[in-house]
């Protein structure tokens, strides 16, 4: 027992040395469950950077395949995952880096019916899908379920990033309060519209960024749009607010 905490003690010591972690931040971090739906380009590396931070419970959850088009952005996928589930190859990646970590997966699509057991089990999701359908099914059962909710979205040189806790106050949006038009038929997706790699893996880290912001207690921003041109390295806040019409959290 005691090699077992002088182990973790060296293995987080960077982040344990820090005032704002310490070794009560760092227990919060360790017992943080965290669900991410989609693991693609923001999925991978958001996972890769909460699994070293020392989140140990994971969902990952995705019904698709690695391919080659997506290793230019996919961080642990290599051609020898080509063909296999996603969710299945990035939890035994993560399991190498963090023995002790006890990750679920999942190879289902979330739909209405199926995504109320993840979203119960944990306590922090990130939606790091790439369709309307899935985010718009996300957000609405993370208001239900009253999870923060992480969202990104990535696009060209684009980075989009909102926190959503719409059931916590009056005045905190869902991602429906911002895009009230958007429909679950609206397919387009990263993959139609290009995608560069370091773009990618920026959003996923910022996601990840976020996530331990939230757990640590360093900064809730529930009503703030994050919207980073990576091309031009202009980073936007835009302050966003309830939609009393929407359907999703105003019902
Ligand atoms: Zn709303």
């Amino acid at each position: 027992m005691i090699e077992m905490e002088e182990y973790l003690l060296e293995k987080y010591s960077r982040q344990i040395i820090m005032n704002e972690v310490g070794l009560e931040g760092q227990k919060k971090i360790f017992d943080t469950s965290i669900c991410i739906i989609g693991c693609g380009g923001l999925g991978t590396t958001a996972s890769q950077y909460l699994t070293m931070s020392g989140i140990s419970k994971l969902t990952l959850i995705d019904n698709d395949q690695v391919n080659l088009s997506n290793l230019n952005r996919q961080t642990l996928f290599t051609e020898n995952d080509i063909g296999k589930n996603k969710s299945i190859i990035l939890a035994d990646k993560l399991k190498r880096i963090n023995k002790n970590s006890n990750i679920t997966f999942s190879t289902e699509k979330v739909t209405k019916v199926n995504i109320g057991k993840y979203i119960t089990e944990n306590n922090i999701i990130l939606d790091c899908t790439d369709n309307f359908e899935s985010r718009l099914i996300i957000n609405e059962f993370c208001h239900i379920g009253k999870k923060v909710l992480v969202s990104a979205a990535i696009q060209n040189f684009d980075i989009q990033i909102f926190v959503s806790a719409s059931w916590k106050g009056k005045s905190f949006p869902c991602y429906k309060c911002i895009f009230p038009n958007l429909e679950e038929n609206d397919n387009e997706s990263c993959d139609d519209m290009g995608i560069i790699s370091s773009v990618a893996g920026m959003g996923g880290l910022i996601q990840a960024n976020m996530v331990l912001n939230l757990i640590l207690g360093l900064k809730e921003n529930f009503n703030e749009l994050i919207l980073f041109d990576c091309a031009k390295i202009e980073l936007k806040k835009i302050i966003v607010k309830k939609n009393k019409e929407c359907k999703v959290c105003c019902k």
